[in-house]
């Protein structure tokens, strides 16, 4: 037996060990977790590190200026595998770590929701030269919406003008969070970081000969340094037991903080994550190699395994539920759906009900395990399962066994809701948990796109709906008056990658249209017209006289303008009838008269409607839709355009270029702060018109030294100069 063990390579065992850690997966024994940060904090870096030393890769890629989402995608796809890989498995002393992929840029919000809904902690990347930046706000927020325990790692604290302590204070100010340090930086003569741990009194520093696969503990050099870091021990015990009762107990029993063992500690600071009362935080350089492996430490000990989170899912009991949270294109395999499993067990060849209704059945199930599928027969509860066969989910979807097993877990919810006291915002993370469609954000962005030929349609339509169910963020719609295929979205980001995927993964090489902006209209001033119409279809008289009025409302879209005249008139009016009407006259909203954008801030009051015995629905419908219309180019309508919100952070000699160029489109400039020493900080509004092609004109301007966040923020008015180019540019005509 020996023998046949010493034959075996080394590599092989060490594949051995990872099965081993592998199957034993019970669901304490698990970690699901995302990274979260701001673009170019680390996240990558970080990622990459664990996996190389949890043995999943074989060598350390590096990112070189990963400055954008379609460098970080294209990098990473060369790359390969592993980080681009929605979920990626691997153990960690003991522990099954399913790290999920949450793409960092605004213009995936969709995504980011969804993968948090999978995910039971996080870990949040600080640039240390950078603080918390305003993507890290955003993220922090969507982490706060999803009760998400988050451990907080300072990530570059190799660079010379990184600052702790200054990390630590934003996330206390900005964040509004308890940070507890367990970790602080030093670094040697020469400028090498090493790391203190204020739990363990020890000195941690990292070998660069291994690339930082092992690191030295060892005791503190000085006596003073010792009384130095005990202090700040003691600091850490007194601050956790301000929020665990436990440690408190002891603390005051033992009369003194040194009695307190390490494992108390790391008890009550586990307690206090997952209660989200605290926040630990720790330090490192990803890409020096430094503190990776405590961070993953970090992850086993501090953040919460599956079941103790997710309570809400036991009302299905012991029956199979789960959550789509990512659905993903395989060149082998074709479309895979990726399902966090919430209760039960998912077996091969279960039929599966979706909350929209289909039945669907898994005809095989796979483990992430980055760089290759592993095919099983079974996943429990807690833990990421890959499956083939699913044709109809979408991201968003929760999964269950059956109609009556999802009707009960609802009434089971119900109930137990009943007798909790429980927050209006609990109730609505648990209405978004059981939604039937998942909320979808509005596109501001369309353009055309065209196969390489006409053969290639089919397949280019096969591709977009695929692409559809991975994100159903993006619209896909087709213009009959000019034969197009439309494609809406949430930026040019978005559309360049869906641009990138059809030639990397179904091999079309598709043509992007001109950016549509979708306009929306309102009307410039109320009116009130009666419209009769009659014909006779088919030999039976049709004939219908309506009355509506149009008025800036943004309340309510259709109502009864009832006065005391015409009270009784509407009053006796059938419901169905009324029903009728109002979708025909809404029909007409959709498509304004100036750019056909959407009419809103309006609202239809129907002051009096005559139909004549045996007139059709339809023919109803149509004359409200026409009244409607006549309405709206009788009063005119206004332009009101979408606006964005951007967060630039750029070098202080790159500010006035960047603010210069701003200007000429069209930009409210909101603010100009220093960022650090040598960055400023610019917030503005502009219009989403102006921004055609704005990441790669900011990357020239500030020679590729500027960051840049956007996202949607409403609409507003333009000035009739603006509004007459948008017409002609709407037309075709610019
Ligand atoms: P992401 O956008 O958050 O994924 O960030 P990346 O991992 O792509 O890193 C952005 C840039 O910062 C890259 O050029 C990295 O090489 C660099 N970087 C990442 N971690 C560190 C670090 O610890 N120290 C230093 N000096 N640079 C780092
Ligand atoms: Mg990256």
């Amino acid at each position: 037996m020996q023998n046949a063990l010493h034959r075996v390579p080394f590599r092989h065992c060490r594949l051995m060990l990872c099965a081993q850690i592998l199957r034993r997966s019970y669901s304490s024994d698990i970690r699901n977790i995302g990274i979260l940060a701001h673009i170019d904090a680390g996240k990558t870096t970080t990622t990459e590190r664990m996996l190389y030393y949890a043995g999943k890769t074989r060598s350390l890629g590096e990112v070189h200026r990963g400055n954008t989402v379609t460098d970080y995608l294209t990098q990473e796809r060369e790359r390969g595998i592993t980080i681009c890989s929605s979920a990626v498995t691997f153990g960690w002393n003991g522990k099954r770590i399913n790290l999920l992929d949450t793409p960092g840029h605004i213009d995936f919000t969709m995504e980011v929701e969804q993968s948090l809904h999978a995910v039971d902690g996080v870990i949040v990347v600080l640039d240390g030269t950078a603080g918390v930046e305003a993507q890290t706000v955003t993220v922090w927020t969507q982490a706060d919406k999803h009760k998400l325990p988050r451990l907080v790692f300072v990530n570059k604290m190799d660079r010379p003008d990184a600052d702790f302590d200054r990390c630590v204070q934003d996330l206390r100010n900005k964040l509004e969070t308890t940070p507890v340090c367990l970790q602080y930086p030093t670094k040697s003569i020469e400028g090498q970081l090493s790391i203190y741990d204020v739990i363990t009194l020890e000195h941690l520093s990292w070998q660069q000969g291994d690339l930082g696969r092992s690191y030295k503990q060892s005791k503190l050099e000085t006596a003073e340094l010792s009384v130095e870091l005990q202090e700040k021990r003691n600091e850490l015990i007194d601050q956790l037991s301000g929020h665990d009762d436990e440690l408190a107990e002891v603390v005051i029993s033992t009369e003194s903080f040194d009695k307190v063992s390490n494992e108390l500690i790391m008890q009550a600071l586990r307690r206090a994550t997952c209660q989200q009362k605290v926040v630990p935080v720790l330090l490192g350089s990803a890409y020096k190699n430094i503190g990776i492996q405590r961070l993953m430490d970090a992850v086993n000990s501090y953040l919460p395994a599956p079941a103790e989170r997710n309570q809400i899912y036991e009302c299905f009991g012991n029956e199979f539920a789960g959550k789509v949270f990512k659905i993903v294109h395989d060149k082998q395999r074709g479309a895979l759906t990726l399902v966090r499993l919430l209760s039960g067990e998912l077996k091969r060849g279960m039929r599966l009900i979706c909350s929209r209704g289909q039945a669907e059945t898994v005809t095989k199930i796979y483990e992430p395990l980055a760089d290759e599928y592993r095919e099983v027969s079974a996943v429990q509860t807690g833990d990421v399962a890959i499956c083939a066969g699913l044709k109809t989910t979408v991201t968003g979807d929760l999964l269950s066994s059956s109609h009556a097993s999802l009707k009960n877990a609802q009434k089971r919810l119900l109930k137990s809701r009943n007798s909790n006291t429980n927050t209006a915002e609990d109730e609505d993370l648990d209405d978004e948990l059981f939604t039937i469609e998942p909320q979808i954000p509005d596109a501001v962005y369309f353009c055309s796109i065209e196969p390489p030929s006409i053969s290639a349609q089919t397949a280019m339509e096969h591709a977009l709906s695929q692409l559809r169910r991975e994100d159903p963020s993006l619209r896909v719609s087709y213009d009959a008056v000019t034969g197009q295929t439309v494609l809406g979205g949430m930026g040019e980001l978005h559309m360049d990658i869906i641009k990138s995927r059809m030639l990397s993964e179904y091999k079309i090489d598709v043509d992007l249209g001109p950016l549509q902006i979708a306009y929306k209209e309102t009307i410039e001033a109320p009116a009130l017209t009666t419209l009769s119409v009659e014909k006779e279809i088919a030999g039976s008289k049709q004939n219908a006289s309506l009355t509506l009025e149009l008025v800036n409302d943004q309340s309510e879209l259709f109502s009864l303008a009832k006065t005391p005249e015409n009270v009784q008139h509407l009053n006796a009016l059938r419901p169905r009838l009324i029903q009728v009407l109002r979708k025909g006259a809404l029909s007409a909203l959709e498509r304004g008269p100036r750019v056909g954008g959407q009419v809103v801030d309006t609202q239809i009051l129907l002051h009096n409607a005559t139909i004549a015995r045996g007139t059709a629905d339809s023919f109803v419908m149509a004359t409200a839709a026409q009244c409607v219309q006549k309405l709206l180019s009788m009063t005119g309508t206004r332009l009101l355009e979408p606006i964005m919100a951007l967060e630039i952070v750029a070098p202080n000699e790159h500010t006035s270029g960047i603010l210069a160029d701003l200007s000429r489109r069209r930009a409210l400039i909101k603010d100009v702060m220093p960022k650090g020493d040598r960055n400023k900080l610019i917030v503005v509004n502009a219009p989403l018109a102006e921004l055609s092609g704005y990441s790669s004109a900011l990357r020239t301007i500030s020679s590729g030294t500027a960051n840049m966040t956007m996202q949607p923020c409403g609409f507003a008015e333009m000035n009739s100069s603006d509004e007459l180019i948008a017409v002609r540019r709407a037309q075709g005509l610019e």
